[in-house]
């Protein structure tokens, strides 16, 4: 069996291993240290002047706490972007509030202006108005961040931005992970960097950075014992995990040239074929990291589609997979509103993620542009 290909696999730059020894010879191996606070400086400098970052255990708990310091409570409602991973979803049921769904729209395949309006007014009308916002920018693609800010200003909705595939990625020149009222970045190991695991939360806010830190450290008062007057949570990143991330911030930039680059390579292998779209940045205002690459049948039949094409590259050991499931079509979430049209559904039927990473060498993509060929017969 040749190599397996992955969709997106972890890709050391070579120095991550540095400042983990470093950790390990100053012994700082428990939370906090040095990795942390310098890992929280390159990250604020990587996203803007006036970015403030706490590192903590996952993009997941990052969410989570944007939610509590918003004040998310039990009968709360929370607008979520419907298609997405269910991590930008679950801490809103964590908070015993309901997530109200929206539909995409198919330009960046990202929160719908017009259904957001929509759900919004109609909620209002029920008498609830939502507390928050969940917008994400999926497989890098910056969502519409003037539409969207412009509707939570008007009524006066925070907006949690899920950033976690983003990092990288900007919109007019300003990069993704500042738009929010807080926005949330990932480390997980298929996202464009990896800490092994772990998250951020940026916020241009430095007492909201210092109350998510609060919180993450378990909500202890300034006392000599043991004091609360919170409930806490253990969310802090790791002194050996923010060593792997420092390392990975020096390579970012050149990771997210390489994830490009696989794009403009899908772009050049589908060119002349009329049934594929390959997903791409529909004006010159947005950068994409194209944390993964994406296709789209035109018209799916019973011998080409999505799902033929997944097990064609998987008897060559290629992994590929099927777009994200929004979520009002999941079981767990089955009672959720929903608020939309099949934009999301569609793209879910008719898509496909493509293997993507920044460590496929000629080697891998010359396998990969052969198993495709020939599923195509071409
Ligand atoms: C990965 C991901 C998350 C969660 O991040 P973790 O660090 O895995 O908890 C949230 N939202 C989206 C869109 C993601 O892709």
């Amino acid at each position: 069996m040749k190599e397996k290909i992955y969709l997106s696999s972890p890709h050391m730059g070579g120095t991550e291993q540095n400042y983990v020894q470093d950790a390990f010879d100053t012994n700082w191996i428990a939370p906090l240290g040095p990795n942390v606070n310098a890992f929280e400086l390159a990250l604020e400098s990587y996203l803007s002047q006036e970015s403030h970052v706490a590192a903590l255990s996952s993009g997941t708990a990052a969410i989570h706490l944007s939610l509590i310091m918003l004040g998310v409570g039990p009968g709360d409602e929370v607008l979520c972007q419907s298609m997405t991973f269910s991590a930008s979803a679950n801490p809103i049921v964590y908070q015993g509030a309901t997530p109200i769904f929206i539909d995409s729209e198919p330009d960046t395949w990202n929160l719908s202006p017009h259904y957001l309006e929509e759900a919004i007014n109609a909620r209002i009308a029920l008498g609830k108005k939502p507390k928050a916002i969940i917008a994400v920018h999926l497989y890098g693609m910056p969502y519409k961040v003037d539409e969207v800010a412009a509707i939570a200003k008007k009524y006066d909705i925070p907006v949690i931005e899920d950033s976690a595939e983003a990092l990288g990625s900007s919109y007019n020149g300003q990069k993704c992970g500042t738009f929010g009222h807080f926005s949330i970045l990932s480390f997980n190991g298929n996202k464009i960097i990896t800490t092994s695991g772990g998250g951020a939360l940026a916020t241009r806010d430095i007492s909201n950075k210092n109350q998510a830190l609060f919180l993450a450290t378990q909500a202890r008062d300034d006392a000599p014992h043991y004091q609360h007057s919170h409930i806490g949570y253990n969310y802090r990143m790791s002194n050996i995990c923010a060593g792997i991330g420092r390392g990975q911030m020096e390579v970012l930039d050149a990771h997210v040239a390489l994830r490009r680059e696989m794009n403009l390579f899908y772009k050049d292998l589908f060119s002349n074929f009329s049934e594929i779209k390959v997903f791409k940045e529909y004006n010159n205002n947005l950068f994409s990291n194209h944390w993964l690459s994406c296709i789209t049948f035109n018209k799916p039949d019973k011998n080409n589609n999505p799902n033929a094409l997944r097990e064609s590259l998987m008897a060559e050991n290629i992994e590929s997979r099927p777009l994200w499931k929004p979520m009002h079509l999941q079981p767990v979430f089955k009672n959720s509103p929903y608020y939309g049209n099949t934009t999301s559904e569609t793209l879910f039927n008719t898509g496909l993620c493509l293997p993507s990473g920044s460590n496929l060498d000629q080697g891998a993509r010359d396998r990969i542009a052969n198993a495709i060929l020939k599923y195509f017969k071409r």
